[in-house]
């Protein structure tokens, strides 16, 4: 068995890439700051309330597939890259 290191959290950042913000509430495993809270829980409300009602019953690591996903529809502004060519 592997021992887990308590209950020290290792994400002390938002969880979203570029995001500094200090972290506000757990998202599966991982934790992300109050912003992308709130976004988060407007992303999850669009997919309906029988998928709210779902994740209500889901463990945190199967929560990180649906927090992995929400993550990719995230940009954050400071990305460099993101910006997109005109044509
Ligand atoms: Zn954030």
């Amino acid at each position: 068995m592997v021992s887990e290191p308590g209950d020290e959290m290792h994400d002390l950042t938002c969880l979203i890439k570029g995001c500094q913000a200090k972290v506000y509430a757990p998202a599966g495993t991982h934790s992300i700051c109050r912003e992308h809270f709130l976004n988060y829980l407007t992303w999850r409300r669009r997919k309906g309330p029988q998928m709210f009602m779902k994740y209500a019953g889901m463990t945190m690591e199967e929560r990180d597939p649906l927090v992995a996903e929400w993550a990719n529809t995230i940009r954050v502004e400071e990305s460099p890259t993101a910006s997109a060519p005109k044509t």
